[in-house]
């Protein structure tokens, strides 16, 4: 039977979770997707100082919104602190992992030894058994921690489905603490434990991660598992080419989102961020999870590119159903206080503006102009924007409107037209007095399209105030 691929996103919650981060959940989930597999979602919250819910929350709504549901999850770490104390036990009875009673003091003073003869800082092995090695008393009262007896001699070799082949001397590597003084296990102990329990095929995370992967592989095969497959992502760069962080200015999901960005334009962005497909830059999800392998990742930094992320967004905006886009423009719509009773159907309002918006936010403001109620215009507005001469070309235009009744902005355009011919006037030299009549501005989409979508009525209406 073939193996069940078997994913998983492990955040930790200790602070701000940046776009480029959740670029380690989409391909996990798209990898297991691909493959008909399953996806999980750990939250690594053992850093009970630095972990808070806030910061969970984020994660679980930043997913959610991009469609990155888990099949498991989210697993919290901290529930599953009696699985690892039984490991640790195990390890302990099986040899594979021993207590160690050097205390801080003794270890800085082997550490500060080993500096001063030139040598890389590491444990010595004071405490680890060895056949035919007397061990000394524990001293009284003193906490032991607990170590990971890493093999000597020979190297961990794994084939990095990014880096290629990565080999790691064992001489390298001292003993790992894996659990505290306090019987807290470590970080390093924890993630093999799940990674195993949760029967994890394929670890596909940041390349910061890539100097714990030989100690992990050793703690694995110590517990008599067999390592998954490791696919260390290079980092994500802003746009000045530094690694992208909050200090940098980088800007969570949340924040897209409340720019007024679809969760398509940002999954297809972060999607092309370190990974490709040919030359494709614009794809569905759908696509995007049939396409999707590990063998076209990335191997060197990808760089955020804002402008990018924009115009794929715009693109979703202007493909994007009206129906919708209406809808997802009411929470914006709702905190400017727009009244929608005020104007003309918003999604007809959306359909007009859709084209040329690269943000919801966008198209809210732009349909401000339908619902801020009829211009109150003074004679002296009326007389520096509205010339003399072209008062009865727009007398003749509200009483076409009223003959012909036009629906669409094809009838509209029809109607404007016959004026122009009869007046011997060109577009513009009509068209801004109208919009000016009609919305005491001058800025607005076609004139046509825009008396189209606010109704004759309404229309004829305003003009009626002019001349
Ligand atoms: N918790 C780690 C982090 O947020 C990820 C660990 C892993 O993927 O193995 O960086």
């Amino acid at each position: 039977m073939p193996m069940r691929i078997r994913t998983r996103f492990a955040p930790s919650p200790t602070g701000f979770i940046h776009l480029g981060n959740l670029r380690s959940a989409l391909y996990p989930w798209a990898f297991a997707r691909s493959k008909g597999g399953d996806f999980i979602l750990r939250i690594e919250d053992t850093d009970q100082e630095r972990s808070s819910l806030e910061a969970v929350e984020v994660i679980l709504e930043g997913m959610h919104w991009l469609g990155l549901d888990p099949d498991e999850g989210p697993i919290y770490q901290m529930q599953r602190m009696d699985r690892y104390r039984e490991v640790l036990k195990q390890m302990l009875a099986d040899g594979s992992a021993y207590y160690c009673y050097m205390s801080e003091d003794e270890l800085n003073r082997l550490r500060d030894q080993q500096m001063a003869n030139k040598e890389k800082p590491r444990y010595n092995g004071f405490w680890r058994p060895e056949p035919g090695k007397t061990l000394p008393e524990p001293p009284k009262d003193a906490l032991p921690v607990i170590r990971f007896k890493n093999p000597i001699g020979g190297s961990v070799i794994w084939k990095d489905a990014v880096k290629g082949m990565i080999e790691i001397s064992n001489d390298e590597l001292d003993d790992l603490i894996i659990a505290r003084p306090d019987g807290t296990p470590t970080y390093n102990f924890c993630v093999v434990v799940d990674d195993l329990d949760m029967q994890i095929t394929h670890v596909i995370r940041g390349d910061d991660h890539v100097n714990n992967t030989p100690r992990q592989i050793n703690i694995m095969k110590a517990l008599g598992g067999t390592p998954p497959v490791y696919a260390h992502l290079p980092t994500v760069l802003d746009e000045s080419g530094e690694k992208m962080s909050k200090r940098n200015g980088a800007l969570s999901v949340r924040d897209y989102q409340k720019m007024g960005y679809l969760p398509e334009a940002v999954l297809n962005y972060l999607a092309r961020l370190g990974w490709s497909h040919g030359d494709a830059e614009v794809f569905t999800q759908e696509q995007f999870v049939k396409w999707f392998d590990l063998e076209h990742l990335g191997r060197s930094p990808a760089q955020h590119n804002p402008e990018k992320l924009l115009w794929l967004n715009h693109h979703y905006i202007q493909q994007g159903d009206a129906k919708r886009l209406a809808q997802l423009c009411m929470p914006f719509i709702h905190q400017q206080g727009i009244d929608l009773s005020q104007g003309p159907d918003f999604e007809s309002v959306v359909n007009l503006l859709k084209d040329r918006a690269n943000t919801l936010l966008e198209i809210v403001e732009g349909a401000k102009l339908f619902y801020q109620g009829r211009p109150n215009l003074s004679n002296e507005q009326i007389s520096q924007n509205i010339p003399n001469a072209v008062i009865p070309a727009i007398a003749d235009f509200r009483e076409r409107l009223i003959a012909s009744n036009p629906k669409t902005k094809e009838e509209v355009a029809t109607q404007l037209k016959a004026t122009l011919t009869q007046f011997q006037l060109k577009m513009p030299a009509l068209a801004m007095p109208i919009r000016y009549a009609l919305f005491a501005t001058t800025q607005t989409p076609a004139l046509d399209a825009v008396i189209a979508v606010m109704g004759k009525d309404e229309v004829v209406e305003r003009l009626s105030k002019i001349g």
